[in-house]
């Protein structure tokens, strides 16, 4: 299975600002709300996405406020990568074998495929050391592309019962799921 369905693109007409984090809602709306490195997607912990410096400031400090230097990007991988860069040099971003890739560059999911389960697999030499560096090996990355599928498919069924009568046995499941939230919550009493 492709990594993943929609690509990032940032825009390039945007408003210069004075402090990257002044960014936030554009490049979150250019990410499609996932971060750009394991395409988690924010919902539902929106507050802990981040804003990563794709050359990292202590590289290249000019690069600060840089929008096209962005990444909308989950903790869990922003804290992974911090300020690793292995070629020292902000115009070489990898050398085949180390380094990152821009999230925004189509040939970024080329490093990588999704098993049946969602979980991430990297394809390429390159793709391997960023799945170290990035711990994209950590279960929330197939756990949460599981729970989006199940999402997707309840929404596709629901749409198939509006009108549909006879479907009382399945009405029952969806009403039922429609409570999952509660009945989860009710773990943490
Ligand atoms: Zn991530």
């Amino acid at each position: 299975m492709a990594f993943r369905k929609t690509h990032p693109s940032r825009a390039t007409e945007v408003a210069v600002q004075n402090d990257y984090r002044k960014y936030r809602e554009q490049l979150r709306a250019d990410f499609n709300c996932r971060c750009g490195y394991c395409d988690d997607r924010d919902v539902p912990r929106a507050e802990r996405f981040e804003i990563d410096h794709f050359v990292p400031q202590k590289v290249d400090s000019s690069l600060g406020t840089v929008y096209s230097n962005l990444v909308y990007a989950c903790r869990s991988c922003n804290n992974s990568k911090r300020a690793k860069w292995p070629t020292n040099n902000p115009l070489e971003h990898n050398n085949g074998r180390e380094g990152w890739i821009d999230p925004c560059d189509k040939s970024y999911a080329d490093q990588f495929e999704r098993g049946n389960y969602g979980e991430i697999i990297a394809t390429t030499e390159l793709g391997k050391w960023m799945y170290n560096e990035l711990k994209l090996w950590k279960p929330q990355h197939e756990i949460l592309q599981c729970y989006e599928e199940i999402e997707n498919s309840i929404q596709e069924l629901r749409s198939r019962l509006e009108n549909c009568n006879n479907a009382y046995n399945l009405k029952i499941f969806l009403k039922l799921y429609e409570k999952k939230d509660k009945i989860l919550y009710r773990l943490y009493i």
